[in-house]
């Protein structure tokens, strides 16, 4: 899965090109360096942005000719660090190819101790993006029980579970997503109390009133644009916001302005970004709640699953599309 070249407007699957390199199995003792096979990769909407030629960004651009790379899980072959094994499952950054050599710090690789979980939820509830829902819902948001909470691109790897941690809290809790299916799945599977598809609604600011008469206390944002408009209109007084992403602005050349802001000033809206990157120290303690729910069946988690490396292009280029139903990822070997 190497980049052609970076490029700006939607991604295309010819983006990506696959070529055949032999790779060196040898690792030196005590360097950090680590041999990977590697199973599920993860598709994530962030790394558009790294096929864009960036600047002051808070990732890079890919290097064209060579693997992109992403989250993924993977089995250690052979290891220079004291810190894994031959055998050892673990996740991290991994290159999409099917072997990687990784620098075990660089690509902050953690080890999987649970397995009496599906392995591919490494890349989603129990990776990066279940990582993303627990700590911009608990951290960001506020939440208190009772509270209203409104998640766009609701049935996706993150939205999903923002959802579902909402429900738990006892809150009433809308989602938007842009097919049917989606939204039957956020009614009757994943316990949302209302959902609509967005592409359906004319007019998206008297729309949210109808699900929310008195107002919205919380917006999970993952899409931006006309979605935040509408939202700043309905917001209540002293309401928050967490911007955890903007999918809608990501293709575009010149992104759309915003026009409501001044809603933030009259309703004393908090309205806070954050990265899921700054706040892993939280991992093990979100492990220790999480696991056991998935268990206990509390939590339910959708995955769409693209089969073979080969596949892999069309399921990331599919995430602008919205043709992923829950989180979407790639496998690319099963053991
Ligand atoms: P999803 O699994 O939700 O997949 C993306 C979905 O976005 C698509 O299925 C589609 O669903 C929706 N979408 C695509 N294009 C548009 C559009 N133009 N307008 C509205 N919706 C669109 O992705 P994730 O759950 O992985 O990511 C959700 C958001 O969270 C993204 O914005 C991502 O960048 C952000 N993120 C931020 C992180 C952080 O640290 N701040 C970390 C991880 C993710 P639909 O059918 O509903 O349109």
């Amino acid at each position: 899965g190497a980049l052609v070249g970076l490029f700006s407007g939607y991604p295309k699957e010819s983006d990506l090109e696959f070529k055949n390199n032999n790779i060196k199995l040898n690792v030196p003792e005590g360097s950090n360096v680590v041999v990977l096979k590697n199973l599920y990769l993860s598709c994530d909407p962030y790394m558009r942005s790294r096929m864009s030629k960036l600047e002051g960004s808070y990732v890079q651009s890919f290097t064209p000719g060579s693997p992109i790379t992403g989250c993924g899980v993977a089995k250690v072959l052979k290891s220079g660090d004291s810190n894994f094994q031959e055998g050892d499952l673990v996740w991290g950054m991994i290159g999409w190819e099917e072997y990687s050599i990784v620098n075990a710090t660089q690509s902050a690789l953690f080890k999987i101790h649970d397995k009496n979980v599906p392995l591919s939820y490494y890349t989603g509830i129990l990776g990066m993006p279940g990582m993303t829902a627990y700590v911009g819902f608990y951290e960001i948001c506020s939440p208190k029980k009772g509270e209203t909470v409104y998640v766009s691109a609701a049935s996706g790897a993150v939205g999903q579970l923002v959802g579902q941690f909402a429900k738990t809290l006892g809150c009433y809790v809308v989602g938007s997503a842009g097919t049917k299916e989606k939204v039957d799945l956020l009614k009757n599977k994943l316990g949302f109390d209302e959902a609509f598809n967005y592409k359906e609604e004319k007019d998206l600011v008297a729309d949210l009133k109808r699900y929310f008469p008195n107002g919205i206390d919380i917006y999970f944002e993952n899409v931006g644009g006309k979605m935040l408009d509408a939202v700043l209109m309905n917001m209540k007084l002293h309401g928050r916001i967490a911007v955890c992403g903007m999918i809608s602005q990501y293709n575009l050349e010149k992104t759309e302005g915003v026009h409501n802001l001044f809603c933030l000033i009259t309703k004393r809206i908090r309205m806070e970004g954050f990265l899921v990157s700054d706040h892993y120290h939280l991992y093990p303690k979100y492990l220790e709640m999480i696991i056991p729910q998935i268990k206990a069946g509390n939590v339910v988690y959708v995955e769409d699953i693209a089969e073979g490396l080969e596949n892999a292009p069309k399921a990331l280029v599919g995430l602008f599309y919205g043709r992923n139903v829950g989180k979407q990822l790639v496998m690319v070997s099963r053991e």
